[in-house]
């Protein structure tokens, strides 16, 4: 077929590996992705911007039966702070992503067959296969992540439908450019979805790849269907630490619920922003008291475990009682109650959360032993 990519090696190979998918309609004589918020109007023999989903015989094929990243991950790496802590999350990815920004932390496989350089491999699997694996690691979910998920959800979808049934909690890691066409097609499964807000400035965002208001209209979507949802921002120097920016952002947050998790994360040079400083921790604290400030009750400052103080932890917000003690991916003591509330006032605390609550995997390293991050064979 005609291409547009930046090796064509690697686009046959994983041509090889797709199926007809279910998130397009016809227009014309050309077939309507709605997978993610660019939509894209794809004729014959040409590829959406995602350079993964493209048309042939009149079909829209999509990846299928793959995987190109596989780890077993603390919940909290996600971040997911509100969903079942202390658990591992068994977490896939494939190729190919709907943005570009500059600072991605996976383009290795994220930018395939947009950057020459971003080569990362993929191995056959099937729903079944992954299934296998979680069960075998003990795994409570099973999350779409690393690529952009939405550009592959009729493959997350089968993936998911079979974690579903046996058991474990399925949940997206995604840059929130959605559609209500693929929101609708993954509720039957998916239950907790984490949105990258990367920012809250219309012109900065489209130099990742899309406008703003695709992303804030991901969110408004994505709770309108009931996902148990947190959000992150990545904290980066001279792109998005304006405050007058960051006012905005989580006033919009708390617009939408101010019960929505907050994460706001430090940046480290990567990719194409490196000549960019990392963020210092009196930055980060910054940013998370004008989260606070702006109404919102869990608000969480990462990557930079042990030195943001309180910023870690989940506290009551009727009492102010510490309920979950963090330290990076760690959990170092829990508090919540069975039916998820605070022991000591009685408030209900939102989350998904576990109903064995001697279970939950508390204290230092020696509690998570070898089951941190770690690649799955
Ligand atoms: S997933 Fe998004 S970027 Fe890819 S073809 Fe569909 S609409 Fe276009």
């Amino acid at each position: 077929m005609k291409s547009q990519v930046a090796n064509l090696a690697q686009a046959y190979q994983l041509d090889q590996m797709t199926e007809v998918g279910t998130l397009v309609h016809p227009e014309g004589d050309s077939l309507r992705c709605v997978a993610c918020g660019h939509r894209c109007l794809i004729g014959e023999g040409k590829r959406g911007v995602c350079k993964v989903r493209y048309v042939r015989h009149g079909e829209l094929r999509v990846p299928w039966g793959y995987i190109a990243g596989l780890q077993s991950d603390p919940v909290e790496k996600k971040p997911f702070f509100h969903c079942l802590p202390g658990s591992d999350a068994l977490t896939f990815g494939m190729l190919g992503c709907d943005l570009h920004c500059a600072y991605c932390q996976n383009w290795f496989t994220s930018q395939a067959l947009r950057d020459y350089d971003a080569k990362g491999s993929s191995r056959p699997v099937t729903p079944a296969q992954l299934v296998a694996i979680a069960r075998r690691e003990g795994s409570k979910l099973v999350v779409s992540s690393y690529n952009e998920p939405l550009i592959t959800s009729e493959w997350a979808g089968a993936v998911f439908q079979e974690a579903a049934a046996a058991g474990l909690l399925c949940a997206f890691v995604s840059n929130g450019n959605a559609t209500p066409e693929a929101l609708d097609f993954l509720k039957a499964w998916i239950r907790a979805y984490k949105i990258d807000l990367k920012g809250f400035d219309d012109r900065h965002y489209r130099t990742l790849g899309c406008p703003l208001q695709n992303i804030l209209d991901g969110i408004q979507m994505v709770k309108e269907r009931g996902f148990w949802l947190e959000i992150v921002t990545l904290l980066i120097p001279g792109f998005n630490d304006d405050e007058r920016e960051l006012r905005e952002l989580t006033k919009f947050i708390a617009s939408i619920d101010v019960n929505i998790p907050w994460h706001v994360t430090a940046f480290h040079s990567d990719y194409r922003m490196g000549s960019t400083p990392n963020t210092q921790v009196q930055q980060l604290i910054h940013a998370a008291e004008l989260g606070a400030e702006a109404g919102l009750k869990f608000v969480y400052a990462g990557n930079l475990p042990g030195q943001v103080g309180p910023w870690e932890n989940t506290r009551c917000p009727g009492c102010s009682e510490t309920l979950i003690e963090r330290y990076g991916f760690l959990v170092r003591s829990y508090r919540i109650t069975a039916d998820g509330a605070c022991p000591g006032c009685g408030k209900a605390i939102p989350g998904i959360w576990p109903k064995e609550t001697n279970a939950v995997r508390v204290g230092g390293l020696e509690a998570y032993g070898s089951r941190l991050p770690r690649v799955v064979r």
